[in-house]
């Protein structure tokens, strides 16, 4: 986690949002909305301050957010959950995160089973909780693991099993015979699952399965999500944590000592988003599977090989039709040669497979139209 002087290296969102900021370049970089979410989440938000709720909210998040996470699992996977013991509200899917890998890992033998390319965070939770990181790569074009990779990565030394569905970085959801195999895997090795679902709501092809509602799952699975994806409120940090009593127990454990509570005024902001009705929800998967069309044509005609991602913010392109041997130095030169930002894949790989993913880039779609426009017309340009 440190960088090479040893100070704090940032994270490569950071780094590249500030070289968007330093640069002036559009930035497909970091996945962050350049658009405010449903007016009536907005405006839950700025009525919740104005009532008053300033203050520490209740340790495992106010009751009427609890109940609307439940309503939601009710209502779009047929999950039934306990408001009072089975959900917890944390900090943003990263405390989530942070404090599941964290409550459950026992000791420096236990393994942490990640796909890879991962989410950042993945790899280092693990450092930080003193396990062991074991992948399982996807592979350019389609992101699908292969079973016997899988099935070989999963042990009886296996605590967690993570995924992340849809995925971040390759913009992959993972087919039903993968989903089947992790909890397969689980039961034979008495692994907890957990799931990463911030984009649950953008499944182009939908609708999305959350790996709890497969048979024999739930009773092993965390499943976290958060609103920052879904209401395009990513700088709010609302996140949650669902699963059985026990383990969900051990998560608040950890999470009362990293922020013990937080977001009093947004917590009923996401609750009444939570509640918004379904053509809300489908409208925002449209919109998304759009945008990614319009990027990936966009990429294309400027020379690019694209993958076709099914849900998510990202699109990862493949830059060595355009003569790249390097992604990572293409990406340090794009903003100067065409004003635009993107991150190479290999920042969300481990140094053993910097080589898989060498000249791919992943692009976030999350813009609006005319900024994707523009940023594709830019890339052309600069060919
Ligand atoms: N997991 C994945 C896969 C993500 O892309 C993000 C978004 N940055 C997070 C977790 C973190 O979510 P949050 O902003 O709610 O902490
Ligand atoms: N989820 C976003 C991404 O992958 C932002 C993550 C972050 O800034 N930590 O780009």
């Amino acid at each position: 986690l440190l960088g090479e002087d040893g100070s704090a290296a940032p994270t490569v969102f950071a780094e590249m949002s500030a070289l968007a900021a330093r640069t002036g370049a559009i930035n497909l970089g970091q996945g962050f909305p350049d658009e405010d979410g449903p007016a009536e989440v907005l405006e839950a938000a700025r009525q919740a301050i104005a009532a008053g709720a300033n203050q520490y909210p209740p340790g495992r998040g106010i009751p009427d957010l609890r109940a609307a996470i439940a309503e939601h699992q009710e209502r779009f996977y047929g999950l039934r959950l306990d408001p009072e013991t089975e959900v917890l509200v944390t900090a943003g899917a990263t405390e989530a995160l942070a404090a599941v890998i964290l409550a459950l890992v026992d000791s420096p033998d236990d393994e942490i089973v990640v796909f890879e390319p991962y989410y950042d965070e993945y790899a280092a939770c693990v450092a930080l909780a003193g396990a062991r990181l074991v992948t399982v790569p996807l592979r350019w074009p389609d992101f699908q693991p292969d079973p016997a990779e899988l099935r070989r990565a999963v042990t009886d030394r296996t605590r967690l099993i993570l995924v992340n569905d849809p995925h971040n970085p390759t913009g992959a959801v993972f087919a039903r015979d993968v989903l089947d195999l992790v909890v397969e895997l689980a039961e034979r090795h008495d692994a907890i699952i957990v799931t990463d679902e911030v984009y649950e709501h953008l499944v182009f092809d939908g609708p999305h399965t959350p790996l709890a509602t497969l048979p024999g799952a739930a009773a092993r699975t965390l499943s976290i999500s958060s609103g920052g994806k879904t209401f395009s409120t990513t700088g709010w940090k609302i996140g949650w944590v669902t699963g059985p009593a026990d383990l969900v127990e051990a998560v608040l454990t950890v999470k009362q000592y990293l922020t013990y509570v937080g977001g009093a005024p947004f917590q009923p902001a996401i609750a009444a988003g939570l509640r918004l009705p379904d053509g809300f929800f489908t409208g925002i998967a449209a919109t998304m599977r759009a945008k990614s069309r319009i990027l990936g044509e966009g990429l294309r005609a400027a020379g690019f090989a694209v993958s076709r991602p099914a849900g998510s913010y990202f699109t990862v392109a493949d830059a060595a039709p355009l003569g790249v041997e390097d992604a990572a130095s293409f990406c340090r030169t794009l903003p100067a040669r065409a004003g635009v930002v993107a991150i190479p894949l290999t920042a969300f790989a481990t140094p053993e497979r910097q080589d898989e993913y060498r000249t791919l880039v992943r692009f976030a779609a999350c813009k609006r139209v005319d900024v994707l426009e523009e940023a594709a017309a830019r890339l052309s340009r600069a060919q």
